[in-house]
This record gives C-alpha cells, sequence and structure tokens, in this order.
C-alpha cells in the first residue's frame, strides 16, 4: 500500500490512505497473532538523537510484534554525532543494514534530509519543533475509535502551541476533515504558529479556529481536549520556561465544567499540565491512545514494508 514510501509529514499521507491504516490498525489489534510474522527477516533501525520513551519503545514493539528485529540507538551520545559524524553519513551508512529507518533529531528538517540520502524509507518520529506524523496517527486513530469518526467536533489545543510538534502535525490533518471547529489555548508567548493557522479554511463546513489564554471560558465548549507540556528543551533561557510552565493544570475541579463526554488526549509525557487524579476520570483517554499508537505503527511498517 505504501511501499518503500518515507513519512516525512503527517500530509505525505493522503486521507484515504490514513484511514487504510486505522482500518488495519483495527484489525492488527482485534487478532494480532495472524500478524506475528509477517515481517520475518526484515530490520528496523531506531536512531533517537532527542530522547523518546513511547514513539521509540512502540515502533520497537511493533516491529517485533510483526516478528522482525531492531538495531539502533537511544541517544545522540551513543552515537558517531558525538564524533562529529555528519547526518548524511551516518543515515547513508544505517541504510545498507536496515530495511527501514526510524529517526528522531532535534533539528527542523532533519528527517527530510535524511530521506534524501536514504536508500530505504525513513519515518519521522519528531523533527524538533516542527513534525510527529506518526502521532498524530496515533491521535486520530484513537478519536476515530472513541467517537466513531473524526469530523464535526470542536477541539481544543492547550499549553506549548508554539513548540508542541504534536500540535502542529495535528491542526494540519485535522484541518483536512469538515466540521472541525479548533481553539487555541495557550499563553502569548506560546500561540501556534502563524503558517499553520493559514493552512486552516473557514467556510460553510469549517468552522475555522478561535485563540485565547483561558481554559476555563472555552472548556464546556470542546469534545476533544489535546493537553500538552510545555517543550523546555526548546526554550533559549531557564526563566521563561519557569515562569510558563504552569500555566494550565487539568484538575477535577476544573473537568466538573467540561461536557460528559470530552476527551481529554496528551500525547505525553505528561509533566504537571494534567493532575494525576484526572486519570481516574473516564474522559482521560491518553493511556489508551498511547496503547493505540503500537498498532497503528505495526500497521504503517506493514504497510510499507509489504
Ligand atoms: N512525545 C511527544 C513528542 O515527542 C510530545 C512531547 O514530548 O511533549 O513530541
Amino acid at each position: 500500500m505504501l511501499k518503500n514510501r518515507s513519512l516525512i509529514e503527517p500530509l505525505d499521507l493522503s486521507q484515504d490512505e490514513m484511514n487504510d491504516l486505522f482500518t488495519m490498525a483495527e484489525k492488527i489489534e482485534a487478532a494480532p497473532m495472524e500478524w506475528h510474522d509477517r515481517q520475518r527477516g526484515k530490520l528496523l533501525a531506531t536512531l533517537f538523537f532527542e530522547p523518546s520513551t513511547r514513539t521509540r519503545l512502540s515502533f520497537e514493539a511493533a516491529m517485533q510484534r510483526l516478528g522482525g528485529s531492531c538495531l539502533g540507538f537511544a541517544e545522540s551520545g551513543s552515537s558517531s554525532a558525538v564524533k562529529g559524524e555528519c547526518l548524511a553519513d551516518t543515515i547513508r551508512i544505517v541504510a545498507g543494514y536496515a530495511d527501514i529507518i526510524v529517526m528522531r533529531n532535534p533539528k527542523e528538517g532533519a528527517a527530510l534530509v535524511a530521506s534524501r540520502y536514504s536508500e530505504v524509507p525513513v519515518i519521522n518520529a519528531g523533527d524538533g519543533g516542527h513534525h510527529h506524523p506518526t502521532q498524530t496517527l496515533t491521535d486520530l486513530l484513537t478519536i476515530k475509535r472513541l467517537r466513531g469518526k473524526i469530523g464535526d467536533m470542536t477541539v481544543g489545543f492547550c499549553g506549548d502551541l508554539r513548540f508542541g510538534r504534536t500540535v502542529h502535525s495535528l491542526v494540519e490533518a485535522l484541518a483536512r476533515y469538515s466540521g472541525i471547529r479548533m481553539i487555541f489555548i495557550s499563553p502569548q508567548e506560546l500561540t501556534v504558529p502563524d503558517y499553520l493557522k493559514s493552512r486552516i479554511s473557514r467556510d460553510t463546513e469549517n468552522p475555522g479556529y478561535i485563540e485565547t489564554d483561558s481554559l476555563d471560558k472555552v472548556l464546556d465548549q470542546l469534545d476533544i481536549l489535546y493537553m500538552t507540556r510545555v517543550q523546555k528543551e526548546r526554550f533559549f533561557n531557564e526563566e521563561d520556561y519557569i515562569r510558563l510552565k504552569d500555566s494550565y493544570i487539568l484538575t477535577p475541579e476544573k473537568m466538573k465544567m467540561a461536557k460528559n463526554d470530552m476527551m481529554i488526549l496528551h500525547p505525553l509525557p505528561r509533566v504537571n499540565e494534567i493532575s494525576l487524579e484526572v486519570d481516574s476520570d473516564p474522559r482521560a483517554m491518553y493511556f489508551k491512545q498511547a496503547r493505540l499508537g503500537m498498532f497503528v505503527r505495526m500497521a504503517l511498517l506493514s504497510s510499507i514494508l509489504e
């Protein structure tokens, strides 16, 4: 289906291709053993120049559940990057060892560069504050699974909308569906970039977006609340991070204002922005979301490698 294709940005996939992946992910989830040796003999390289828990481990779990194997590194300090090797050389070498590469890198555009030097497909697992397309697949699959469809809903994005790459990717992908109203909730310093806002059309089918710095004012309107952490590693100075890090904290008290069927999503890791007591609220879907990420990554790997 996606044979030998790289995935750098969410819009590299058409809506139909995404839907096919969601259908495949649901089939895998329903009968995982039927997929246990589909990628036997294939090798996935995970090159993580930035920290990760879910993305790396869910890709490795996905490949191993498909019968394939993994190699790679979890921090740039253990690769030749510290000796000064350039990305292009690392990629050319790894592409000679593995059948597919998943890479996370702190530089925006690094995944695109990697795909140009690689003889095997490259999946972007996050390039700086730019994009994170497989988190978007995870987010959309979760919405589809739990709401039955993607569309006709108000989605609130809350927190660091400036540096949060998962927000950037999800906004671009959601802008293609109809009946999506977006509410961007952030402090003034962390508003969503203008280039993204310009891609959200306003017409009869699409109510467009509004911006606010108050979660309380809009919480009762939301069908989905996409919480994010303030991206410490993208700040130039510690002082600004400390000032902004606790701008929003979702508590059981605040959840009283939300709709009874509002879904709380979070790409994780959570730092302080959702209090632990909210985890037992049936509207908290972030752990379920993380698990679905493994199935959609199994579907993606199968689809590219088949
Ligand atoms: N895990 C997500 C990412 O890599 C979200 C985050 O780190 O806040 O972008």
